[in-house]
């Protein structure tokens, strides 16, 4: 499948972290009811390492290389995640973006992208919650 990547910028808010990742935000992303994504207000997306990269300031957060949240800001920006146990994952390792970190996602594309709704409260990461409106 081709995919038409933008390469967007993103960076924590207090700007001790910054990275470039290439999103065909057409691809999709996600929303999550779990009680992680509901607390940090979570709209992300998933990409491959390939995509990721640039990554400086990682001193600052609180996985290190792996990502996290800034521990100066609490911003969180991307987390590397072990994909080797998931059946849908392109490899071992993919990258969990926080769309909020990007600077130069213009809001008209984040609001036509497609949103996959995720039920992780109840364990049913693959089906959608019940209620979708206050995520
Ligand atoms: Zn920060
Ligand atoms: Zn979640």
């Amino acid at each position: 499948m081709a995919h038409e990547t933008t390469r967007y910028h993103g960076t924590c808010h207090c700007k001790k972290v910054s990275f470039t990742v290439d999103l065909d935000l057409s691809a999709g992303t996600t929303k999550c009811n779990c009680t992680w994504c509901w607390k940090t207000r979570r709209w992300g997306t998933l990409v491959r390492p390939d995509a990721f990269g640039g990554a400086q300031g990682t001193e600052h957060l609180s996985l290190g290389e792996r990502g996290g949240f800034c521990t100066a800001c609490s911003v969180q920006t991307f987390a590397v995640l072990d994909t080797s146990g998931w059946e849908w994952s392109e490899g071992d390792e993919m990258v969990a973006i926080n769309l909020a970190s990007l600077d130069d996602l213009p809001v008209a594309d984040l609001i036509a992208a497609p949103v996959t709704y995720l039920d992780g409260l109840h364990d049913n990461w693959w089906g959608p919650p019940a209620e979708t409106r206050h995520l």
